[in-house]
């Protein structure tokens, strides 16, 4: 089916497009100039690394891939419960749930059809590194456990060592591209970098350290193009892309959900089970179970009057930030944003929704989840494959990436939320 059709993805988490310049990422500012660079590029919602991660994978929005963030209330045979979709067992957990993992195929799968191999090597939480290949296509090589075709268990000791963080991703690309891009060449070769998102959640946004990161993350980039690039001078046989999945926005305060629709008597108590709220950084979803269901719309209503919720969807109006409609999930709250700029001059603020069991959420660093300007502002840069110097400006979305990669290897790619990314004018 390919020829020689191949292609090579890096995903810096968290690299805000507008953070990207000569001082601290030379390479993708040079990237930018010979390739195509797509400037009204944007993430989903919620725009969190899990949800982000199945809507790459599979070119769709979460309504239809059925991921809908970092946690998710699951009904396990005891009422809804909010999980964490981060850890290594949650795609168990979401298995003997609801019957599947992902609603709609991912990369893998796709290619696997075709006798294609793709090989993941993720340096993120376990749930995002698995959600690019739930079910276990192809390869994936993680830190909590690595898995070939057929879901087996790995024993990967270059994985089992790695550390979020600047050695961690510096470590992992040496390894990506020696072994994986140049000596086992698969159709589709994805790596996903913990940087600048690792240092971002534990740092000030344009701080020293955060910005040492940015610079790392760009140094792995160039590592992983010039390996492409010396294996395929031309670019017509190895398509490349590197981008982010969502950006990040400056904590201005933490808001205890849970707590206030106790307090509104929407939501009985802590624990209980009618209404559940699932905290996704700078929103919220909210699932309700069959006997709350008809307090939806007034929880949807009591949230749209506090100054600190942005956007409020309910029913309906979920599918115009692309959730489902016919979930237990019933309300979506983007918490306020604002442009406020922080003590190192990055633009962007907004509040978290209270997450007990998240240390990452402090208030000062970076957050992201919702619909703020800046957590939408992703990068994404192609070349090769037919990609030519320009900068695209219309917009573009994370579930574009799998569509163009299918188009890459001349297969089928209609069936997705997403379109292949445009060439030329
Ligand atoms: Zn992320």
């Amino acid at each position: 089916m390919r020829g020689d059709k191949r292609t090579v993805i890096v995903i810096c988490d968290s690299l805000r497009r507008d953070l990207i310049g000569e001082a601290d990422t030379p390479f993708l500012v040079e990237l930018s100039q010979r390739a195509t660079a797509f400037a009204a590029h944007r993430s989903v919602f919620p725009s969190t690394t899990r949800a982000s991660s199945a809507s790459i994978a599979t070119g769709c929005l979460p309504a239809r891939h059925g991921l809908y963030g970092n946690t998710q209330a699951l009904d396990e045979g005891d009422g809804l419960v909010c999980r964490n979709v981060g850890a290594p067992d949650f795609r168990e957990r979401m298995r003997r749930a609801t019957g599947r993992t992902l609603h709609v195929p991912t990369l893998a799968e796709r290619l696997r059809w075709h006798g294609e191999v793709s090989i993941v090597c993720s340096n993120v939480s376990p749930g995002a590194a698995y959600f690019q290949d739930p079910d276990g296509h192809g390869y994936i090589y993680h830190s909590a456990g690595s898995y070939g075709p057929g879901a087996t268990p790995i024993d990967d000791p270059a994985s089992a060592g790695l550390k979020k963080g600047i050695a961690g991703d510096q470590a992992m690309t040496d390894r990506f591209c020696a072994e994986i891009v140049e000596d086992r060449a698969p159709a589709l070769a994805l790596m996903w970098l913990s940087e600048p998102n690792y240092t971002g959640h534990h740092s000030p946004l344009g701080s020293p350290q955060h910005r040492a990161a940015i610079a790392a993350a760009d140094r792995c980039v160039r590592q992983v193009f010039e390996t492409v690039r010396r294996l395929d001078p031309s670019g017509e046989d190895i398509l490349f892309m590197t981008g982010s999945d969502h950006g990040m926005e400056t904590v201005s305060e933490a808001v205890d959900i849970n707590e206030i629709l106790i307090a509104a008597g929407l939501k009985e108590a802590p624990q209980s089970r009618d209404v559940v709220v699932a905290p996704q950084g700078i929103s919220a979803t909210i699932f309700f179970s069959e006997a709350a269901r008809g307090r939806a719309a007034a929880t949807a209503d009591f949230l749209a009057r506090e100054n600190w919720a942005g956007r409020v969807v309910a029913g309906a109006t979920l599918s115009e930030v692309g959730l489902p409609t016919d979930t237990a999930l019933q309300v979506a709250v983007a918490m306020a944003t604002d442009d406020r700029v922080n003590p190192h001059g990055v633009t962007g603020y907004g509040a978290i929704v209270f997450n007990p069991e998240d240390s990452e959420s402090k208030i000062g660093f970076g957050q992201h989840g919702g619909l703020g300007a800046n957590e939408q502002r992703p990068f994404l840069i192609a070349e090769g494959g037919g990609f030519t110097a320009r900068v695209e400006t219309r917009p573009t979305c994370l579930t574009d990436i799998a569509p163009t990669v299918l188009r890459h290897m001349r297969m089928d790619h209609d069936d997705t939320d997403g379109q292949a990314l445009p060439q030329g004018a």
